[in-house]
């Protein structure tokens, strides 16, 4: 094959080009290749289904279990966006490709799908453009506040601070440090939202940025939010939202209207692609009309000829945030999501994922301690303190919960609250699941005041039983399944 490369293709960071093809023969020395056929392991195809079929089922996943993993967003991923990611058209290209001319015609399908997404997150999120490059929510803020520091850097202030709330996702602090920002962290005040007094008394010229999450990770949305970001802009700091709970909201609010200068998404959260075992993710960022020219390059640009080209042409970009354009397969799935859905879908989404929590928590505020007792959005967090006076924890209820056939909560998160357990059901879940789910942990509660042992002892249908988790942190075994075998 001929490779031929549009002028400036691959930036300015640049791979190398070549300039016309070289016989494979030639590059390879005699002595480097193989003379014999290499000797690989023979498996039938039954061994391999086994293998892989066993190895599914020593986790618990979405397809065979409820999954209430608060801040996750473990809703049902639908097989058919699988089916589209799979068509040969997206699978048989190579990012290296060329955008126009004899192969361009395979990739102008591709760029107009990514070109699409943007189209469609900034309407979603009231955003002026987006980058889907981040490959996930931690690395889109770590986007976010480098397109901070862009800002004012390009408006020759440079800034020293970032604050977060204290029930803020880890990421958000880290992602800030790791852009150069000291963090400074405002509590929570008794309606579960940053305090709002204290944010004042933080808030000067120094600060770059605030980054918030709304709703927020104790499931609830700030009332005061328009109040926030004005008070931010009124000393030049830029509004982050991270966008991890936008299950919540979609259809129904939009960041930009609220005074967001930044988004980044979690399509893997919110727009339903498989998560969870550390990838792949895409955490898409977007701007208002301002922040713009500091997107990563490559931007996708529609031609006035209806063709599409990689735009590498912005002096202010902060670069390459990752290679190529992103985690492809998963932009794609999470467009087929949106195709399919629709705008009153995509808003049928945002409210039942609330009533099934608002469901859920209602029925439970009887048996255990509600923090902050208000209505919730898409997920809501309770205190196992009561239990806890009976000696049971919230790991003791997530273990039972495993016994029983369902993914605990998140648990111990957010820090904020004492023996925290954060449910967020999803809009996927039947009512029937629902009610299960609740039955078992109104019977957990009823335990723990009965036979507080027994769940002491739970898991008791796991092979190894309770896993002690100290010494797993400490000695950690990587390689249990090989040493058994
Ligand atoms: C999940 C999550 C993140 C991080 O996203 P990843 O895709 O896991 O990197 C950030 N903030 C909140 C609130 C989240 O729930």
């Amino acid at each position: 094959m001929r490779l031929i490369f549009e002028k400036g293709a691959f930036g300015r960071r640049g791979f190398k080009i070549p300039k016309k093809d070289v016989p494979i023969d030639a590059k390879f020395p005699q002595k480097y290749k193989r003379v014999k056929e290499p000797d690989l392991p023979q498996v039938s195809e039954l061994d391999v289904v086994r293998h892989y079929t066993n190895l599914s089922r020593m986790n618990f996943s979405v397809d065979t279990n409820f999954y209430p993993l608060g801040s996750c967003t473990m809703k049902y991923n639908p097989k058919f966006t699988e089916k589209i990611a799979a068509l040969p058209g997206f699978t048989d290209v190579h990012p290296l490709l060329p955008q126009l001319g004899g192969g361009g015609i395979l990739t102008q399908g591709s760029l107009e799908v990514i070109y699409k997404t943007e189209e469609f997150l900034s309407e979603i999120t009231g955003m002026s453009g987006f980058t889907m490059q981040p490959l996930a929510g931690a690395h889109g803020e770590l986007t976010g506040a480098m397109i901070i520091a862009s800002f004012h850097k390009f408006n020759g202030n440079r800034r020293k601070y970032i604050i977060v709330p204290d029930s803020s996702h880890g990421t958000n602090p880290a992602s800030a440090a790791i852009a150069g920002y000291e963090v400074i962290v405002i509590p929570t005040d008794e309606n579960g939202c940053m305090d709002i007094d204290k944010f004042k008394e933080k808030l000067t010229q120094d600060v770059a940025g605030v980054m918030l999450t709304c709703p927020n990770t104790l499931g609830l949305f700030n009332s005061s939010i328009k109040e926030i970001a004005d008070l931010a802009h009124s000393v030049g700091a830029l509004m982050y939202y991270d966008g991890a709970n936008l299950n919540a909201i979609i259809g129904k609010s939009r960041p930009g209207d609220i005074g967001f200068d930044i988004v980044h998404l979690n399509l893997h959260k919110t727009f339903s692609t498989p998560h969870g075992g550390g990838g792949p993710g895409s955490g898409p960022v977007g701007v208002n009309e301002e922040l713009l020219k500091f997107l990563p390059i490559p931007r996708i640009a529609k031609r006035v000829d209806g063709t599409f080209a990689l735009d590498y042409s912005y002096k202010d970009s902060i670069g390459y945030i990752a290679p190529f354009y992103g985690n492809f397969s998963v932009i794609l799935k999470a467009y087929a999501y949106m195709v399919y859905l629709g705008k009153s879908g995509l808003i049928d989404v945002a409210e039942k994922a609330v009533l099934n929590a608002n469901y859920c928590r209602v029925l439970l505020k009887k048996y255990f301690e509600v923090p902050y007792g208000r209505i919730c959005m898409h997920e809501f967090v309770l205190s196992a303190s009561k239990q806890k006076e009976n000696g049971v924890s919230a790991l003791d209820i997530a273990k039972y919960l495993i016994d029983n056939g369902v993914h605990p909560p998140t648990i111990y998160f957010p820090l904020s609250v004492v023996e925290a357990m954060m449910i967020e059901p999803t809009e996927t879940e039947s009512k029937k699941t629902l009610d299960n789910f609740v039955e078992l942990m109104i019977e957990a509660a009823k335990l723990a005041q009965d036979s507080p042992s027994t769940l002491h002892d739970a898991p008791k249908n796991m092979p190894v039983g309770r896993l002690d988790e100290t010494k797993a942190a400490r000695d950690l075994n990587l390689r249990w399944h090989s040493k058994k075998e």
